[in-house]
């Protein structure tokens, strides 16, 4: 039976989830690996290869693909369109597409002063360049999504796991302090989701009574269950008494055992 949808499990810690993200968007990250190396790589056969297969004379695009070959190049370049939907451009640089477009085979066409979206785009560069001081180091790809400028796969995964996610109103706060397993019962606990009387007969199982097995006067909720029912106070109150004892003999230990040592 699934008690929680998938989409809610994978969801990253503070959308409320367990944090292990999606395959489909690491996949879509490691893919957009080899789009960003095509373009930082300056040799390698690969790149070569690619190149000679896929470069068109005509075309400005800074990473060559003729879709017209099948093949796994044609995926990775189209994970652009993935990642675009979700709002991550691999393309961002491009800050003036039309000039952009036309720079290497026909930049002798823009004229300043000439109407049209390429004068526009031109005089708007050279305003920003009127300003700039270039320094004598050579060109290099900056990697926009990590303050390093270093291209990494996980600052993809991040935000394609972020994308139209919700972020819930109560946070669930991760105690490193017990084990996962009981952390993962309280998280649960959280979203009504552990298989209390009253959640089994939700989902059409059969159960005798969905009366609190404790205390027999109200339905059993995770909510009661672990909040208002009566009954469950004096167990609660019995671990309570047994955690502190536990803190109290770990600190003596912890303040003993250095002490033996020497
Ligand atoms: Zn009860």
């Amino acid at each position: 039976m699934n008690w929680i949808a998938w989409n809610k499990v994978i969801a990253p810690i503070e959308y409320g989830g367990l944090g292990f993200g999606s395959l489909m968007d690491a996949n879509l990250a490691m893919l957009a690996k080899w789009w960003w190396r095509f373009k930082v790589q300056e040799k390698g056969l690969w790149k070569r290869v690619i190149w000679a297969i896929h470069h068109n004379s005509r075309s400005w695009s800074a990473i060559p693909a003729k879709l017209s070959i099948p093949g796994q190049w044609k995926q990775i370049i189209n994970i652009q369109q993935h990642l675009s939907r979700k709002g991550i451009d691999l393309h961002k640089h491009t800050r003036f597409p039309s000039l952009f477009g036309i720079v290497g085979w026909r930049l002798s066409a823009v004229q300043l002063g000439q109407q049209g979206q390429e004068a526009g785009e031109l005089s708007g560069l050279m305003g920003i360049l009127s300003s700039v001081s270039v320094s004598s180091n050579l060109d290099s790809v900056k990697w926009g999504l990590h303050q390093s400028a270093e291209f990494t796969v996980r600052s993809i995964k991040e935000i394609l796991n972020a994308y139209s996610r919700l972020e819930p109103g109560y946070k669930f706060v991760w105690n490193s302090w017990v084990p996962k397993k009981v952390g993962f019962v309280t998280w649960r606990a959280k979203k009504e989701r552990l298989p209390t009387r009253a959640a089994l007969q939700a989902r059409n199982i059969q159960v005798n009574s969905v009366m609190c097995a404790l205390c027999g006067d109200y339905t059993e909720t995770s909510d009661h269950l672990f909040v208002s029912c009566s009954k469950k106070k004096k167990k609660a109150l019995n671990a309570i008494v047994q955690a502190l004892n536990a803190i109290v003999h770990v600190t003596m230990w912890s303040i003993w055992m250095p002490l033996a040592n020497e």
